[in-house]
């Protein structure tokens, strides 16, 4: 019988699909690729892909007869019904123990009920956050597969050798959780890379339209930045972007692109399940709310004729304000993160995926959008006390935000007396400000809904649930 050596295949060769075939071929593992339209295989194997171990298949029934088992099949394929359809063709194919693993955005609990669904026929499955971009899935990107356990041990060696290294050569890949475990930290992930980049560009705005400093100012500010605690992915390119011209204009190309942001749905799915889950994260939520009103680009121009506000030029001293912007942006950044651990920490309990969020924060240092020097502080302060409950608990980041509060609230109040808006460093200021509190005003909302519905109260010198007779 003829020695079947292919031990992974893909099925999938878009941007990301092919770039992590790619990589699983150059660190030793050949691979069957598979891809609906067939050009794009073609494309692969007679392209970059030419005289390397990969086999390109036209169909499905030929990438699983050429697998050994159990067969290890990476779907990198759109997160929603393509998944489900690739699913369904891939059945009748398989044999129990063989692993499926969904590399793509896939909503968490997609992957719950898929993985509860394959279970059933002993199909094994692993939903597994891919981070890193296109280069990521090319040089190595950070991984974040749940599942059950024993399919992430028979790919653990796969998976560490395509990761990204961190500094000190960890792979950045580990064990998640159970069922959608890894989609749901990688969901989480994107939430906090949404809050990362809004709170980089409100300090870009500040400093654009308060400052009034050039692109390239701007991108020396940004370089210097990144040499320092606040050295970090998005960091280096903003400093790069800011520095690109437009082939065709020859103009700096940041100036030419419409402002208005997209999105994709993982940073609305974080807002969205915070929300259910109950867990506080309004940075991220603010960061949704300035891409969404950057969208009403139309209405904003109209507006802008209408409603006046204050001149956004600063007129106190340069210096002060970048060394403030500087502060702010690494204090907010350190709240944004503190928010995102505690809802990853909420999660963990509500579906019971027992997440490690220092070892998550560890596999962060590298690969992925969001890897910052700042992880692997945050990966130390969740080895120091495990169950810590929130990152402001922590020593080091508690003693990091009070000596920045007041850089902090420098540049919030700057920015409301000029008119810029910072959706994102505000909501960090006033969650930090709420955290803090021992007492909110919460007692006047509990009176006016008991006024207004009955909905009763508690008392704060008695147990039990109260109503007054208002009127
Ligand atoms: P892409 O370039 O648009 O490729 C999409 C792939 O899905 C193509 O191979 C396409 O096949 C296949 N596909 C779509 N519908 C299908 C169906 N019904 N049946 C079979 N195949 C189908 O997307 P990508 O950027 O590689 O992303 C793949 C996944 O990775 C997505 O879930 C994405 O969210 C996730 N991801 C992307 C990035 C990124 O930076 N791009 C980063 C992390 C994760 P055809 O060629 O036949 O249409």
């Amino acid at each position: 019988m003829e020695q079947k050596t292919f031990g992974i295949g893909v099925v999938g060769l878009g941007v990301m699909g092919r770039n992590l075939a790619l990589n699983i071929e150059r660190n030793g593992f050949p691979l069957v690729v598979y891809n609906r339209d067939t050009t794009k295989m073609r494309h692969l194997v007679e392209g970059e892909g030419a005289g390397k171990n990969i086999l390109g298949v036209e169909t499905l029934e030929a990438l699983v007869g050429n697998l050994e088992r159990p067969r290890r099949i990476i779907l990198m394929v759109s997160a929603g019904a393509a998944v489900d359809a690739i699913i369904n063709q891939l059945m009748p194919l398989l044999s129990p123990g063989d692993i499926l693993i969904d590399g793509g955005n896939s909503y968490f609990a997609d992957t719950d009920r898929r993985a509860e669904q394959l279970m059933l026929n002993e199909i094994r499955y692993i939903g597994m956050g891919v981070s890193g971009g296109e280069e990521g899935a090319l040089w190595g990107p950070s991984l974040m597969p749940g599942g059950q356990r024993e399919a992430w041990e028979s790919l653990a060696a796969v998976l560490r050798k395509v990761a990204a290294k961190a500094e000190d050569g960890a792979p950045c890949v580990a064990y998640i959780g159970p069922r959608g475990a890894g989609h749901y930290v990688k969901m989480v992930h994107n939430g906090i890379e949404y809050a990362d980049m809004q709170l980089i560009a409100e300090i870009y705005d500040l400093l654009r339209r308060g400052l009034g400093l050039s692109n390239s100012e701007l991108a020396e500010v940004f370089a210097e930045w990144n040499q320092g605690e606040l050295r970090s992915y998005l960091v280096e390119i903003t400093a790069d972007i800011l520095r690109k011209k437009d082939a065709e204009t020859g103009k700096d190309m940041v100036d030419v692109i419409l402002d208005e942001a997209e999105q994709k749905g993982t940073g609305k799915w974080t807002s969205q399940n915070a929300l259910d889950l109950g867990a506080p994260v309004p940075t991220i939520h603010a960061a949704l709310e300035g891409r969404i009103l950057s969208s009403f680009k139309v209405r904003r121009v109209e507006a802008s004729k209408h409603l006046r506000g204050p001149s956004n030029r600063y007129q106190g001293s340069r210096e002060k304000l970048i060394a403030s912007a500087r502060d702010a942006l690494f204090a907010s950044k350190i709240l944004a993160y503190a928010q995102g651990l505690e809802l990853m920490r909420i999660a963990s309990e509500a579906y019971q995926y027992d997440l490690q969020l220092g070892e998550i924060a560890g596999i962060w240092r590298a690969g992925c959008i969001i890897r910052a020097s700042l992880l692997g502080d945050i990966m130390l302060a969740y080895r120091r006390r495990a169950d810590l409950p929130n990152l402001l608990f922590d020593e080091v980041f508690r003693e990091a935000i009070e000596t920045r509060q007041s850089a902090m609230r420098t540049v919030l109040e700057t920015s409301v007396q000029l008119g810029i808006p910072m959706l994102a460093v505000g909501a960090s200021v006033a969650y930090l400000d709420s955290y803090r509190s021992a007492w909110l005003p919460a007692n006047l909302i509990q009176a006016q809904r008991d006024y207004f519905g009955a909905h009763t109260y508690k008392r704060v010198d008695k147990q039990g649930v109260f109503h007054t007779d208002w009127t």
